[in-house]
């Protein structure tokens, strides 16, 4: 990336290619995001990673109960709605944050 300030100035109108550091951890959005590490205080872009949590399980059983095809079973795991996603710093492997959907 772009480190100079005719750089940053220039990122600063393209939102999407560079998103803006995000401080506030509650603030995290689902996908990689730039933020500062509170453990080594580094402005690292998140890892994340999503676990399927036992609501999926529950939606998934209920969705087959109510006589779906086994289609719709798999729809639970493809929607992050279902998923809680945690953001890692690649460089110290805090958990910095943890997304809980539902
Ligand atoms: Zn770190």
């Amino acid at each position: 990336m772009m480190k100079t300030e005719e750089g940053e100035s220039f990122l600063a109108c393209v939102t999407f290619a560079a998103p803006s550091v995000i401080l506030d951890t509650d603030k995290l959005p689902p996908e990689p995001s730039r933020t500062q590490c509170p453990q080594c205080q580094q402005f690292v872009v998140t890892e994340t990673s999503t676990s399927i949590s036992s609501v999926t399980w529950l939606v998934c059983v209920m969705t087959a109960l109510l006589g779906c095809v086994a289609g719709c079973c798999l729809i639970p795991f493809c929607s992050n709605k279902f998923k809680s996603i945690t953001h890692r710093c690649p460089k110290c492997r805090t958990s910095i944050a943890t997304l809980k959907k539902l």
